[in-house]
C-alpha cells in the first residue's frame, strides 16, 4: 500500500497546518491562563473554520458536511492535535452516528449541528459504568406518546456548550435494548449536577448531568431501539482514529520543540543536543513517531476504502493504543529535555504532557484497546495485525 499523499491530500494537510498555526496556536496561552476562551476568540475561530472548510468534515454534503474520507480527516486532526487546550475541539465534528438519524431528526439536530448552529455532546459514561457499558443504569421507559429518560451521566465533554445530548440508555433497563436518544438540554428534568476540574486545560468542560424523568418525543430515537451498542461502537471507532491522529501530531510538535530547545540550550560548554543522553531521547521519539505514523496512515487509508465493521473496530483499537502510548512517552521526554522550563505551564510541552494523559483513558482505556485486540486474536487469529490483508 502506498502511503504517500496525493496532491489534493498534501494540499489539505498544508491548509490544516496553516489553520492550526494561524488560528489555534495564538490562542493557547489565553485558553491556559483563563481556563477557556473569550466569546470573541471563539467567534473568530468559528468563522475561520467555515472559511477553511473544516466544518463537519465527517458528514455527508447533503447534511451540510464536507464529506471527507476518514484518511483526510486523520490528516486534518493530526495537524490540529498539535494545539494545546484541546483547541481542536473548536472545529466541530458532529457525532458520526447521527448520520443514521431519520430525516426529521437530521433537520432538527444533525444539519444545524453541521452548520455550527447547534452542538451535541455524547453521554454514555456513568458513575458506575465506564469501560463496562453493560452496567449503565440510565433507563428509557415508554409512556404514552413519548419516552421518559432517567439517569445521570458523567464526563460529558462539551456539555457546557452543547444544546443537546445523545444519551445512551437502556429501554426498560434491559442491556439488550441499549438505545441512543436525542435529548434537548433545555427540557424539564435536565440539570447540570456539577462541573469537575480535570488534569488538562480543555477549551470546554466535562460536566455531570442528571436526567430526572425527562420526557422526549417518541421519534427521538437515533436509528432504532436496541441499536445503541452498535451506534456507540461506530462513534468509538471514528473517535479512536482521531485520537490516534491528534496524538501523533502532538508528539511531532513536542519533538520539534525539544529539538529546537536542545540545539540552543548550552551546558558545560556545548549545546545539550550534543550530549548523547539528550540526543537518544530525541532519536527514540523520532523513530517511534515514524512507526506510529506509518501505522496510522496505513490503517487510515485502509478504513477509508474498506468498511468491514469488525476489522475497523480491531484496527482502530491498535491505532489508538500505539499512537496514544507513543505520544505519552514522547511528551514525557520533551519535558525532560526542557528541564525546569518543561514544568512551566507557559510552555507547550508542559501542557501537552498533561493533556495527552487522557488519550490513554477516554474512548476506551489502553487496557480496553488490548481487550479488543485480544478478542480479535482469539476469534480470527493474528491476520489483521500481522498479515496486513490487501
Ligand atoms: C476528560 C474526560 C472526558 C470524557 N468524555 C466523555 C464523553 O464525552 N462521553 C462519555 O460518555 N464519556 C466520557 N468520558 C469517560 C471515559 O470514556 C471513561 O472514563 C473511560 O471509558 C474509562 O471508564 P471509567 O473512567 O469508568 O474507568 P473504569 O472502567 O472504572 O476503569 C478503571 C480501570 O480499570 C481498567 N479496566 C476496566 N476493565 C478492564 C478489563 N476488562 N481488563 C483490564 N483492565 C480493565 C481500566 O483500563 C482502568 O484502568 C470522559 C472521560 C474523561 C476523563
Amino acid at each position: 500500500m502506498d502511503i504517500t499523499l496525493d496532491k489534493a491530500d498534501a494540499e489539505l494537510q498544508r491548509r490544516a497546518r496553516e489553520f492550526t498555526e494561524q488560528y489555534l496556536f495564538p490562542l493557547e496561552l489565553e485558553c491556559e491562563m483563563n481556563d477557556g476562551l473569550s466569546p470573541q476568540a471563539t467567534k473568530t475561530v468559528k468563522a475561520a473554520v467555515i472559511e477553511h472548510g473544516f466544518d463537519a468534515i465527517n458528514h455527508a454534503q447533503e447534511d451540510g458536511g464536507r464529506a471527507l474520507s476518514l484518511f483526510q480527516q486523520i490528516l486534518i486532526q493530526e495537524e490540529m492535535g498539535k494545539a494545546t487546550g484541546a483547541l481542536w475541539d473548536l472545529v466541530w465534528r458532529p457525532s458520526l452516528p447521527m448520520r443514521q438519524a431519520s430525516e426529521a431528526l437530521k433537520d432538527r439536530y444533525l444539519r444545524p449541528a453541521c452548520r455550527g448552529e447547534r452542538r451535541d455532546a455524547y453521554a454514555i459514561t456513568e458513575e458506575g459504568a465506564g469501560s463496562d457499558t453493560s452496567m449503565i443504569e440510565t433507563t428509557a421507559t415508554r409512556d404514552g406518546d413519548g419516552w421518559v429518560i432517567h439517569g445521570e451521566k458523567w464526563h460529558v465533554t462539551a456539555g457546557d456548550i452543547a444544546d443537546f445530548f445523545l444519551v445512551h440508555a437502556l429501554v426498560d433497563g434491559d442491556p439488550a435494548q441499549a438505545t441512543v436518544f436525542f435529548v434537548d438540554k433545555d427540557l424539564p428534568g435536565v440539570t447540570k449536577v456539577r462541573t469537575p476540574k480535570y488534569m488538562h486545560t480543555f477549551v470546554y468542560e466535562h460536566p455531570i448531568f442528571a436526567f430526572d424523568d425527562v420526557r422526549v418525543p417518541l421519534d427521538n430515537v437515533l436509528a432504532e431501539v436496541g441499536r445503541g451498542d452498535d451506534l456507540t461502537r461506530d462513534w468509538f471507532v471514528e473517535e479512536r482514529l482521531m485520537i490516534a491522529a491528534r496524538t501523533v501530531g502532538a508528539a511531532a510538535r513536542a519533538l520539534d520543540l525539544a529539538l529546537d530547545f536542545a540545539s540552543g540550550r548550552r551546558a558545560f560548554g556545548r549545546a545539550i543536543v550534543d550530549y548523547q543522553g539528550i540526543e537518544f531521547m530525541l532519536a527514540d521519539t523520532a523513530a517511534e513517531i515514524m512507526a506510529a505514523k506509518s501505522l496510522l496512515y496505513r490503517i487510515g487509508q485502509q478504513v477509508a476504502v474498506e468498511l468491514d465493521r469488525k476489522q475497523m473496530h480491531a484496527e482502530a483499537a491498535a491505532a489508538k493504543l500505539q499512537c496514544s502510548e507513543m505520544a505519552g512517552r514522547a511528551v514525557d521526554r520533551a519535558v525532560q529535555v526542557f528541564g525546569g522550563r518543561g514544568y512551566m505551564r507557559e510552555q507547550p510541552v508542559e501542557r501537552l504532557w498533561r493533556e495527552l494523559r487522557v488519550d490513554r483513558i477516554w474512548e476506551g482505556t489502553s487496557e480496553i484497546q488490548r481487550v479488543i485486540i485480544g478478542n480479535e486474536l482469539k476469534k480470527r487469529g493474528s491476520g489483521v495485525y500481522t498479515g496486513w490483508p490487501d
